[in-house]
This record gives C-alpha cells, sequence and structure tokens, in this order.
C-alpha cells in the first residue's frame, strides 16, 4: 500500500495530502469507484451533496471493510443551501445520505457573495464542529476578502481552501494568502481535465521520468504544498494517480512547469457564481 503523506490542519487534525474526488461519477458507479479507491490505498474521498452520489460514496465505503477512522470524508453545503439554519438541515441531509454520525471535513462550496450569507453559513459550521459532528471546517472557492471576512466576523479561520487549481490556473496569489492565514490548499480539478496532458513542457518531463503527464501534474500539487483530489473512474486511472511516491521533479522541473500559468479558468469566477 502506498503511504499517503498528511498535512497538518490550523485546528490539530491533519489532512491527506492525495484523494479521490466524485464530481460526475454517476451514481450506480460511485460505490463501485469508492470500494476501488479505498482498495488500492486512497484514504481522502471528496464529495459534496451536488454531487447527487453521497449514498454511494456510504455505501462503497461500507463495502470496503475499513474501520470509519482510517478513511477522511468530505462532503460540501451547496449554494442553495447557505444561511444558518439552512446550512445545518443540509449537513444532517447529507449525514443522512452517507449513513455516517461524523464528518471529518465539511466545506462551504461556493461564497455566492451576492446572497450575503457566507459567514452566517460558516457560523452552522462552527456550531457542527463544536459539537463534535464534523472534525474539520473549511470552504471552497472562497477569495482573500472573502477568508478575510470570515476571520474578521466569527474568529474562526477555515482550515482548508478547496480551490480551481491546475497548470492552466496556478492561483500563486491566492496559494500565498490561504498560506499566509495557515490555511491548507487542497486543488480541484487538478489534472485541469487532461487539458494540459499535451504541453510540450509536462510531456518532455513525463518522457525523462517514464511517468505519465497525469502523474508529473499531480507530483507538481504536492510538490507546491496543496492536497489534491483528482477524478478516475477506472481503476487503471486510479492506480496511476496513486503511484506518485517513487519519482521526484527537479527545481529545474518545477520552474518549467510555472511557465505554463495562463490565469485560464474552467470553472466559473467565485465572484460572480451564485
Ligand atoms: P480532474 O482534473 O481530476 O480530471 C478528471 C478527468 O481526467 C476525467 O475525465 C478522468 O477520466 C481523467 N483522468 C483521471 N486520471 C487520469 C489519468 N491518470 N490519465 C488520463 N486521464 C485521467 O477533474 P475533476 O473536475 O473531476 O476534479 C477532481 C475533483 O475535484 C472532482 O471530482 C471533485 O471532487 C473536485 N471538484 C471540486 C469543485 C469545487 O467547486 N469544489 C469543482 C470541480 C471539481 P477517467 O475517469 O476516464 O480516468
Amino acid at each position: 500500500m502506498p503511504q499517503i503523506p498528511s498535512l497538518p490542519l490550523n485546528d490539530g487534525h491533519s489532512l491527506p495530502a492525495l484523494g479521490f474526488g466524485l464530481w460526475q461519477v454517476p451514481g450506480a458507479d460511485t460505490a463501485r469507484v469508492v470500494e476501488q479507491a479505498l482498495g488500492l490505498g486512497y484514504r481522502l474521498i471528496d464529495g459534496a451533496a451536488i454531487y447527487g452520489n453521497e449514498e454511494g460514496l456510504g455505501e462503497g465505503l461500507r463495502r470496503s471493510g475499513l474501520p470509519r477512522e482510517a478513511v477522511f470524508v468530505t462532503t460540501k453545503c451547496w449554494n442553495t443551501d447557505q444561511g444558518f439554519d439552512a446550512a445545518l438541515r443540509a449537513f444532517d441531509a447529507s449525514l443522512a445520505r452517507i449513513g455516517l454520525d461524523r464528518i471529518d471535513l465539511y466545506l462551504i462550496h461556493w461564497p455566492c457573495p451576492q446572497q450575503g450569507l457566507f459567514v452566517d453559513t460558516w457560523r452552522a459550521l462552527i456550531r457542527l464542529r463544536d459539537e463534535g459532528r464534523v472534525t474539520s471546517i473549511g470552504v471552497s472557492n472562497f477569495h482573500a476578502a472573502h477568508l478575510q471576512r470570515l476571520v474578521a466576523e466569527t474568529g474562526v479561520t477555515p482550515a482548508v481552501n478547496q480551490i480551481e487549481l491546475h497548470p492552466r490556473l496556478q492561483q500563486v496569489t491566492l496559494r500565498d494568502s490561504n498560506r499566509r492565514l495557515g490555511i491548507v490548499t487542497q486543488s480541484w480539478s487538478p489534472l485541469g481535465r487532461g487539458r494540459s496532458f499535451d504541453a510540450p513542457v509536462i510531456r518532455d518531463i513525463a518522457a525523462r521520468l517514464g511517468r505519465s503527464p497525469a502523474q508529473v501534474i499531480l507530483r507538481w500539487h504536492l510538490d507546491i504544498g496543496c492536497s489534491v483530489i483528482p477524478r478516475s473512474t477506472r481503476l487503471a486511472g486510479l492506480a496511476e494517480n496513486l503511484a506518485l511516491s517513487d519519482f521526484a521533479l527537479t527545481a529545474g522541473d518545477l520552474a518549467a512547469l510555472a511557465t505554463l500559468d495562463a490565469g485560464e479558468r474552467m470553472g466559473p469566477d467565485p465572484d460572480l457564481f451564485a
């Protein structure tokens, strides 16, 4: 079994540096993907209410036979569930669908600043953490200004900010701001859904190391200090994305990869998405 390093969180807990994501994994396939991934050695599952497959997440977890404490489960509060009471209800519904009594990491999925509710939602997450129903709380798609508001108005800093991050959107400024606040950056769509696989810089490094473009990109995320959650519904893809510990990128490789940043989003702008 591969040894997956952990990243310390600002609340005293820790987060596996590598996991797998369930966005767009069909409900009927989810239990199989989760069971296979856990069988290969993954220990972090990235789910969300909006993915529509929390039941499969729970089913795969139970089928794996692993003890609850061995697996780190993330899920997220969707935009239509923002606000104090609504977020508490949404959390209960996620928990019931997954079939657990505790989540390791609960995230606000998007800040939705036009709704003006993310601070109230954050207060609900603080309540859930204080009740022990969530071990760690965090956010996703938050910009520095949104983070600063949470801290200023509640005194509680998110443990994690899960953001779009891949070779074409390297998020240097936001990563730096997360780090200064003591927040771990977790990269979503870390493979950029394959859009950089053919970039000559990546092809050359992959050829020299005898690794795949996906492995080079995922190693880069770990080397720049991020937690990473690639998605694959194929057993071979899951295994490939886990095999990152027996090769290393050089400082020259990291410098070459940095040149691929194009500030190019695939997802919506968090300031505008409602
Ligand atoms: P990824 O960047 O992980 O890319 C997934 C795609 O790459 C799939 O088409 C997959 O196909 C393919 N792929 C995976 N591994 C390999 C490989 N080794 N070689 C070749 N192709 C490969 O995209 P996602 O958008 O799914 O992002 C990952 C996770 O991030 C999501 O599942 C979700 O958990 C999270 N996320 C969070 C968001 C947020 O707002 N917080 C938004 C979007 C995603 P195949 O299945 O055939 O291998």
